[in-house]
């Protein structure tokens, strides 16, 4: 088909908005909800089913969750810490990106108000344990006890009564301690168990730069993957903003992790 000069710019233009389409439907979406233009944004949300990825995380299981490249999922353990966890949510709130929250069960209790802010501002929230023990130093039961807790103690704080049905299906070992019966319980469980990919090593003191430098040399090497942070370290707070900017000026997209929907649906009706 011969398509003649005044043609051209009419399939031009067509083209060119089929090219720009997806950016164009994407960003209403997030303006709306985000004040900020320039901020970071939350690219995609990833359901995780613990029966397709039942351990996640490179640093101890030969799996992790299906990212591509320059994809990041931010994780923070140990919390909650008024001061320094407000902080974190507060940088993750100016760039508009979601994250997930490995609770300590003691920490819970002892504020369940900002268990709820956390929740409320969208974030997930997975569980550590009741008060973050060697779990591969306790007898087994012992060890599942600890776990109990520490979901009962969120789910209280989080729904006003106590369960060890956990909301959200995901929990963390403390230290990275797992052993193979408890990674068999939580299987049989439907809880996935999340190790992580990459860490700014931030349990070593550190000036936040010092951390950031650590942290955003290591992403150079991985380009991808889970992350593991603690917010109730003061250097890690304090270097968040910065970090989440490099993520943002050199083209790197956050993935919140949520459950699926039918895990969720059971949860909210038990
Ligand atoms: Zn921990």
């Amino acid at each position: 088909m011969f398509i003649g000069p005044r043609l051209l710019p009419n399939i031009l233009a067509v083209l060119v908005a089929i090219a720009v389409a997806p950016v164009v439907l994407a960003a209403p979406a997030r303006a709306a909800e985000c004040p900020n233009k320039d901020a970071l944004g939350t690219s995609r949300v990833l359901e995780v089913d613990p029966a397709t990825y039942p351990r996640v995380g490179l640093k101890s299981f030969p799996q992790t969750l299906p990212l591509e490249d320059h994809e990041i999922v931010l994780t923070f353990d140990d919390g909650p810490t008024p001061g320094l966890t407000d902080k974190v949510l507060a940088a993750l709130s100016a760039e508009c990106v979601h994250a997930t929250f490995f609770m300590v069960g003691r920490g819970a209790a002892d504020h369940p108000d900002l268990v709820r802010k956390i929740a409320r501002l969208g974030h997930t929230i997975g569980y550590h344990t009741w008060d973050h023990p060697h779990l591969n130093k306790l007898a087994p039961d012992a060890a599942e006890a600890n776990i109990d807790s520490g979901i009962s103690a969120v789910e209280k704080a989080l729904h006003g009564t106590s369960s060890t049905t956990p909301t959200t299906p995901f929990f963390r070992f403390p230290y990275f301690e797992s052993t193979p019966h408890l990674l068999d319980r939580l299987e049989k469980r439907g809880i996935a168990v999340f190790g992580a990919d990459f860490w700014a090593s931030d349990w070593n003191k550190m000036t936040p730069e010092e951390e950031l430098k650590l942290l955003t040399g290591r992403l150079e090497t991985v380009r991808k993957g889970i992350l593991l942070l603690h917010d109730p370290r003061q250097q890690t707070a304090d270097m968040l903003p910065a970090f989440l900017r490099y993520l943002r000026e050199h083209n790197y997209r956050v993935v919140h992790i949520v459950p699926t929907a039918a895990k969720t649906v059971s949860a909210q009706t038990q």
